[in-house]
């Protein structure tokens, strides 16, 4: 039996610990957490909509109608009018036929690729590719073949080099850890090509990028034949909990049949679904969040340049601040923690080996004052850590 006091000590002297902090309230710019509040920078509450006036109060409407649980799996006795409705107003958002609710994300990509794939089944995925989708593809029995970082290329190469059989490419919309977006125009050609099914998870894209927020596959103007699989998750922009899968009527009633992670589940609380019918409209109606959150991304991308802090090439409100190793993360988001600033650590093996990384993320609920306090707070602990380390070189 493997001892887990030793493993456990193993990790935290490599600086891989990893721990919760409790939240006292509701999520916003600003959180509490034991007695101090801090300026956030590292939620995926994108749109501001978490705790947002309207969709907290359809939360109430919903429990007030629907009462607390569902009670029962979809297939049972737990689909509710709320669920439904919820479900044509996705799908009408997407412009997809079709919408199927998942309770999570994760449980999406799970059961969408063990629904479509089966032993001798292939499943190329890009290198940088959420968790779940990786453990998608395991559970599905496919055998999975990475390709390079957005590299349309390479996968076209990989295609080839497989025997004919059934084949899906599933990837990121926007990447979850690097903030930039996939090549979909170039890999849907090449999904074509090859009869590939293509699936791609934008829950880092819905309600941000696109025409009225319908995320980066209306962006690169991709239907329903290009991108036959589309997830979107509603814990993000949306700021409410869930997650669907869109596309044709058949795919939605070949998930109803065989997606594990929807069959054998609880229905989400209808009042969940009936929050979410709310922010949905706040998503749509809402341009100028979105414009807002691209004017603060460009405030904090032009005064990172001015301070000299390397950031990725990412157009989106995730933009990471590579620290290399994982100690040296923990050490800054710490030090800007005691400046009253909340960015949590990302380290492997959520990112790759030496690209431990500050993940910061931007709301529209933040203001352009809360952008310049962020980039004093950076100038600030990067300044004291030079300091330390010129002082240690000195000794
Ligand atoms: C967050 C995330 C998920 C999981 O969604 P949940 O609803 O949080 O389970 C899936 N894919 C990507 C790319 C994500 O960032």
């Amino acid at each position: 039996m493997r001892d887990l006091q030793t493993l456990l000590d193993a990790r935290r002297a490599d600086g891989l610990y990893r721990s919760r902090q409790v939240i006292d309230g509701p999520q916003g710019v600003t959180v509490r957490s034991e007695g101090r509040e801090y300026l956030s920078f590292c939620s995926n509450e994108y749109l501001g909509l978490a705790n947002h006036p309207e969709v907290v109060a359809a939360f109430h409407r919903g429990l007030d109608e629907f009462g607390a649980g569902s009670g029962a799996a979809h297939l049972v006795a737990g689909h509710t009018r709320a669920h439904h409705e919820l479900e044509e107003e996705l799908a009408a958002f997407v412009q997809r036929p079709r919408a199927l609710l998942f309770s999570t994300g994760y449980m999406a990509n799970l059961g969408g690729m063990a629904a479509l794939l089966g032993r001798g089944d292939r499943v190329f995925e890009d290198h940088t590719n959420h968790a779940s989708l990786l453990d998608g593809a395991r559970l599905s029995g496919a055998r999975l073949v990475r390709y390079r970082h957005a590299d349309a290329g390479d996968l076209e190469q990989r295609l080839l080099r497989a025997p004919d059989g059934e084949f899906l490419v599933a990837t990121d919309g926007v990447f979850s850890m690097d903030g930039d977006i996939a090549p979909l125009c170039e890999l849907a050609p090449v999904a074509q090509r090859h009869a590939a099914r293509l699936m791609v998870d934008d829950a880092h894209g819905l309600g941000v990028t696109g025409p009225h927020g319908r995320g980066s596959v209306a962006a690169a103007g991709l239907d329903s034949c290009q991108v036959p699989v589309l997830v979107g998750t509603l814990g993000k922009a949306f700021g409410t909990f869930g997650a669907f899968i869109a596309g044709s009527d058949e795919l939605v009633e070949t998930l109803i049949q065989q997606a594990r992670t929807w069959i054998y589940t609880t229905a989400p609380p209808p009042a969940v679904a009936v929050a979410t019918s709310a922010a949905l409209r706040r998503v749509m109606a809402d341009d100028w969040r979105r414009k807002h959150l691209q004017d603060l991304v460009a405030r904090f991308r032009a005064g990172a340049a001015q301070l000299g802090l390397g950031l990725c090439d990412s157009p989106t409100p995730i933009q990471p601040l590579i620290t290399g190793d994982a100690g040296r993360a923990m050490r800054l988001s710490k030090a800007l923690c005691e400046e009253g600033i909340l960015i949590t650590a990302i380290r492997p093996p959520t990112v790759a080996e030496g690209t431990a990384r500050l993940r910061i993320t931007f709301s529209a609920a933040h203001t352009e004052a809360q952008v310049d306090l962020l980039l004093d707070a950076l100038e600030k602990v990067i300044a004291t850590e030079c300091a330390e380390l010129a002082h240690k070189a000195e000794l």
